[in-house]
């Protein structure tokens, strides 16, 4: 017997929920490439991505996920042999330098303390003490999807100028663009990678990048550029190029419908939801920790992002039971922890198109989920979300 029958809740850190609105939108004919319709939707999607980069920067569209991205943002502004440094926070920085080294860039890693943020303080000693200015860029996420840590950006950007280091800033906001605040002028950033499929309610296909001025003078230089990622050659007259071939025609319909979404709803609203969220599925870790089987990944509660909770299981217990369960008898799925925390956490994502119910439904089938399985847990975490949400939200 299961409970699951129903709409599923796919609560995993991408991709996320879809929209009806979007699938609806991509939901037509093929049009002919040369079109007007076509022309006139790129040039909006390029023009809307600027107000969520908040840049006034260049942006390119690829027809790829997340990695392709990653190697757009390296091959465009690096040469073989330039020397980056990898600020580590989790996994993903760390697969972007892997991505680096293998092309041919010489990567250091500055390692984070297990769990934590990137230190400000740590990114300024070290780039102070590479005094001939060797690094030529800096590469960090926002949010680490894997270990769910928020990174400070902006104190980041600091930290360099204390330095007095000329390398570019270069971010991955896959995780975290239309979750929270990125503000790429105004904080420096000098390339900025995100994709479809997570805050921007898209199904996966589909990368960004934004460059700012000075990313645009070290790609005149640099020599690691390929036809298919060359910002020049995407950047000329002809609509064909911006793709560098055909256009992925009904990923920009459904991009076009979520961007038009999410600056319908207002950029702010949009990330105070996600706070409002994020801290109700926060409130509820916390009750169940006090059963001693789980516990947050991220130790420091500033330091918890908005998109992405990563549970850690604690005292011998293995998420899989808790896991299968919720998929399999109510309908509910979540992320599994990876890289060093696979077998040994679960994420409960909370970005993109979600609301209060969608996160409830979440929380309670977690909650239904430990008590089937027997995981010693504090009752009761769903309600401190209701409890929160309840005094949160203004009437
Ligand atoms: C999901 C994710 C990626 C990888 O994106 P893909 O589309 O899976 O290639 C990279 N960085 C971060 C922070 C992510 O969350």
């Amino acid at each position: 017997m299961t409970v699951r029958n129903g709409r599923e809740f796919l609560s995993i850190p991408g991709p996320t929920t879809v929209p009806d609105e979007v699938l609806n939108a991509m939901h037509r004919p093929a049009i002919e490439i040369y079109s007007g319709v076509l022309e006139k939707t790129t040039y909006s999607c390029l023009d809307d991505l600027k107000k969520i980069f908040r840049t006034a920067g260049n942006t390119y569209i690829y027809a790829a996920n997340g990695h392709g991205a990653w190697e757009a943002a390296v091959t465009n502004v690096l040469s073989r042999g330039d020397k980056i440094l990898i600020l580590e926070s989790g996994r993903f920085a760390i697969g972007w330098g892997e991505m680096a080294t293998m092309l041919g860039v010489d990567s250091e890693i500055l390692h984070a303390t297990p769990c934590r943020a990137v230190d400000p303080a740590a990114v300024e000693a070290r780039l102070r003490a590479d005094s001939d200015g060797e690094f030529r860029a800096v590469l960090v996420v926002q949010v680490d999807t894997a270990s769910g840590v928020v990174n400070d950006i902006a104190a980041i950007r600091r930290a360099m100028d204390a330095a007095g280091h000329g390398a570019l800033l270069m971010v991955d906001t896959i995780a975290s663009l239309g979750t929270m605040p990125f503000e790429m002028d105004e904080w420096g950033v000098d390339v900025a990678v995100s994709g479809a499929q997570k805050g921007l309610m898209t199904p996966p296909g589909l990368s960004f990048i934004a460059a700012s001025d000075k990313a645009k003078a070290a790609h005149q230089g640099a020599g690691l550029r390929t036809v298919y990622w060359d910002w020049t050659r995407r950047e000329g007259e002809v609509h064909y190029m911006k793709y560098c071939g055909t256009p992925p025609e009904h990923m920009l319909f459904g991009l076009r419908k979520a961007m038009d979404m999410l600056l319908e709803e207002g950029l702010d609203h949009v990330f105070e939801r996600h706070r409002l969220l994020a801290e109700a599925v926060r409130r509820a870790v916390a009750v169940w920790a006090e059963g001693g089987a789980v516990d947050f990944n991220v130790p420091e509660a500033s330091e918890r992002s908005n998109s992405v909770t990563t549970v850690l299981m604690r005292n011998g217990h293995k998420p899989k039971p808790l896991l299968d369960f919720c998929e399999h008898k109510c309908g509910v799925v979540l992320g599994i922890g990876i890289g060093e925390l696979g077998g040994k956490a679960f994420r409960i994502a909370h970005m993109g198109y979600v609301n209060a119910p969608m996160i409830m439904g979440t929380l309670s089938g977690v909650e239904i989920g430990m008590q089937a399985v027997g995981l010693p847990h504090g009752k009761g975490g769903a309600q401190a979300a209701i409890d929160w949400l309840g005094q949160s939200v203004a009437a």
